[in-house]
């Protein structure tokens, strides 16, 4: 994180106009709505109403699978660059399904902040609760956007309060909500003492934005209801008491969030929230690498891999390599080390998503997120630079918590299952283990889904049926530690040790008894759940 006191020299003005992050919340909150109106303030469509088909489509399999066909959609929309005022917003997208949890982990090591989206009336719900937590584990900054407060919802202050006890977080309101449900007419913008009022006759614009001075303005007696000032007025003045101001600091550390009331789908509070991530939002934060970090404002270009998308093109096994970068200006046909190879690779034909469109990149910057189509050399968590071994680090992968054995239809076809199900396992949509002993292969994955979509992609980028069936292991373990240890413990026990795509040892169970054996016995072993991608 960026220390305030250092004695650093100043990002260069295109770096410091960036902002770089991604939207978390549970399903229906109004994540997609959200973006749809970002990209409407930004200039990046016309008409709101475009990014639409794909928020539908993840709602039901089928049309997920339809999605998934349609390649084109989701890559595009994996990660849109948009102006806003004099800044660069990169919105980075997390998979909205909870069984693409990992995937969405690790699109959190690319940004520099998230926005939290709750809905009014639901508060924090599960799976923003598990976002929110990975979040934490990095310290990213959060701004709340509370949503859907053209409804009924609940009170203010109990909202705000469910926040701080559920997430253990401060808040600190942006905006104030005037009215509520029917009612509801607007927010204060305690930031910037205005008074904005929602249009419901036009849901692509704003009705009225009236500077206020101070809170004894008798404009305020103008546009709003006798009653309703006299609970804004009431309830301004308890806020100030009991919640903390706006720190950007303990902001920046991801202490404290500040909130802001809206309603997406009205595009009401949407452009204060842009301007709370235009103020705030922090800049291109420090890289950790080995050996050393990565500062945004160093000259020369690096980046890491946080994402792989394969078969864009089914016609063409083509795969683009999500990178951000950080440091550097990066200019279309520059030379850059693939640092686990060590070979050096051309990038002709990267790829920026400028909204809806892919779009050749002749430039980029520190903060920004590039596609690299390429052949299978780049994986997650690879890092690029313009010549030094540097190695981000903190990009993890997580011990499936499902395993199955998958066989082809035709046992004629185990070499192409090979391939397939290892490029699946470089796109991070799933781990792949080859047992020591025995044919077969298991696959470990998160969620359930994720078996009957690859089998379904398997079956249509290869055009090879597959089963999946039961295993008779339950757990995944990385296994590391001292050479020797390590030999004497895989000799031991040949029937539970398998080895991952890249090569790395895993010892696999049924039982957590028998983890917590080995760990007993084998002192100088370590046994883990995660891995850091390398
Ligand atoms: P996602 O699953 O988080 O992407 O949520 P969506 O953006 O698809 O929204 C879920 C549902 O909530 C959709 O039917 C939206 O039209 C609706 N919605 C989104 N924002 C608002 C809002 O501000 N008010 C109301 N009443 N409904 C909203």
């Amino acid at each position: 994180m960026l220390d305030a006191a250092s004695n650093r020299p100043a990002l260069p003005p295109e770096i410091a106009r960036r902002r770089t992050f991604a939207i978390i919340s549970h399903p229906d909150a109004g994540k997609t709505t959200l973006t749809e109106k970002f990209l409407l303030f930004g200039g990046a469509i016309q008409m709101a109403g475009q990014v639409r088909a794909k928020g539908e489509a993840r709602r039901t399999r089928s049309d997920f699978m339809q999605m998934e066909k349609d390649r084109g959609i989701s890559v595009s929309a994996s990660a849109m660059s948009f102006d806003y005022k004099q800044f660069r917003f990169n919105l980075v997208d997390t998979p909205g399904h909870s069984d693409f949890s990992e995937d969405t982990y690790r699109t959190l090591t690319a940004v520099d902040a998230a926005i939290m989206v709750i809905d009014g009336a639901k508060g924090v719900e599960s799976q923003t609760r598990k976002l929110f937590e990975v979040c934490r584990l990095r310290d990213l900054p959060i701004l709340t956007f509370c949503n859907k407060m053209d409804r009924e919802s609940r009170d203010t202050f109990e909202i705000i309060d469910e926040i701080q006890e559920n997430l253990a977080i401060d808040v600190t309101p942006a905006s104030w909500p005037i009215g509520m449900g029917r009612d509801f007419i607007g927010c204060y913008d305690i930031l910037r003492d205005r008074l904005e009022l929602m249009d419901r006759a036009d849901r692509n614009r704003v009705a009225a934005s009236i500077e206020i001075n101070g809170l004894s303005d008798p404009k305020l007696k103008e546009h709003v209801p006798p009653a309703l000032l006299d609970k804004l007025i009431e309830d301004l003045e308890m806020a100030r008491e009991l919640l903390p101001p706006l720190d950007p600091k303990a902001m920046l550390e991801g202490h404290l969030t500040p909130i802001w009331f809206g309603s997406a789908i009205n595009s009401f509070g949407v452009k204060e929230l842009m301007d709370g991530i235009a103020t705030y939002g922090p800049v291109p934060q420090i890289q950790s690498a080995e050996p050393r970090d990565i500062l945004p404002e160093e000259p020369k270009v690096s980046g890491f891999v946080f994402k792989v998308q394969a078969n864009m093109d089914p016609k063409h096994r083509d795969r683009v390599a999500f990178v951000r970068l950080a440091s550097g200006h990066f200019e279309r046909g520059m030379k850059l080390l693939h640092v686990r190879s060590k070979k050096t690779m051309t990038v002709t034909n990267p790829v920026m998503f400028l909204a809806a469109d892919r779009e050749l990149a002749e430039e980029a910057w520190a903060g920004d997120i590039i596609g690299i189509p390429n052949h299978g050399q780049l994986r997650i968590g690879d890092t690029l630079t313009e010549g030094e071994e540097l190695r981000a680090t903190g990009i993890p992968s997580f011990a499936p918590e499902l395993l199955q054995t998958c066989r082809p239809g035709d046992p004629m076809k185990a070499k192409h299952l090979e391939k397939a199900l290892m490029q699946f396992a470089e796109e991070g949509a799933a781990k792949v283990f080859k047992p020591s002993i025995g044919s077969g292969f298991i696959v470990g994955v998160v969620g359930q889904l994720q078996f009957e979509v690859l089998a379904s992609r398997i079956e249509l980028e290869y055009g090879l049926p597959v089963r999946f069936e039961p295993s008779q292991f339950t757990s995944a373990r990385w296994v590391s530690g001292d050479k020797l240890a390590v030999e004497k413990f895989v000799n031991a026990n040949k029937q539970h040790i398998a080895h991952d795509n890249d090569g790395d040892i895993v010892y696999l169970t049924r039982l957590q008894w028998d983890i917590d054996r080995v760990v007993r016995d084998y002192p100088d072993l370590k046994l883990s759940a995660t891995k850091e991608m390398m």
